[in-house]
């Protein structure tokens, strides 16, 4: 039986309309090919298990479990990313209403204590990586995640509902090694009416 695949999602707008917070040209680079390599990485392995299921060949299930987890985590997290933005004219950036600020703030207090925190775990990633925002499947209350490389420091049954790549592949090209500006960027495009969604369907 072979494992269904992964295939590379379109963006939920063009290229050029997250100007001037992330450019054309860092957009189109990092969805074009860097989430298309993980796509491509984590199909790759998908094949070699399913190639070694039907021959019954032994694997080194050690190295291809991490492998897969760091390329399947890199393209689960890109696709939530992209809907997690919106261009500014189409709703992108102000603040969250609704439960969803309700549930900020009563956990972090305001939603300036949250935007701080948030911004400070993306800032603060050793190396490259993520800061997502996750919602506990058991309690349902709000967690800050700083996620390593595609899979490190993740809580199990947590859903996340927003993701910041903070990855240099993600802004070096508009912002260099300026991680903290691209950051900034980030909460002028930013889609709430998506993360509120993504929040509503763990409450259905
Ligand atoms: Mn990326």
């Amino acid at each position: 039986m072979e494992q269904k695949k992964y295939t590379l999602p379109e963006l939920p707008y063009g290229y050029g309309e997250l100007a001037p917070f992330i450019s054309e040209e860092q957009l189109k680079l990092h969805h074009d090919k860097h989430h298309l390599a993980y796509v491509n990485g984590a199909n790759a392995i998908f094949d070699k298990l399913s190639a070694a299921r039907q021959t019954n060949a032994d694997l080194d299930l050690k190295a291809i479990l991490k492998e897969l987890s760091f390329h399947a985590g890199g393209h689960i997290l890109h696709s939530k990313f992209w809907q997690n933005l919106a261009p500014a004219r189409k709703g992108g950036g102000g603040e969250p209403s609704g439960r969803l600020m309700e549930k900020i703030k009563s956990e972090f207090g305001s939603y300036d204590r949250f935007k701080k925190e948030f911004s400070a775990a993306a800032l603060s990633v050793e190396g490259s990586g993520w800061a997502a925002l996750a919602c506990s499947a058991e309690s349902g209350g709000l967690a800050i995640m700083q996620i390593e490389k595609h899979n490190v420091n993740l809580f199990p049954e947590h859903k996340i509902i927003l993701a910041l790549d903070v990855w240099e592949h993600a802004y070096y090209l508009d912002y260099k090694n300026e991680r903290a500006k691209f950051i900034e960027a980030f909460w002028r495009i930013v889609n709430w009416a998506e993360v509120q969604k993504n929040l509503e369907q763990i409450y259905q």
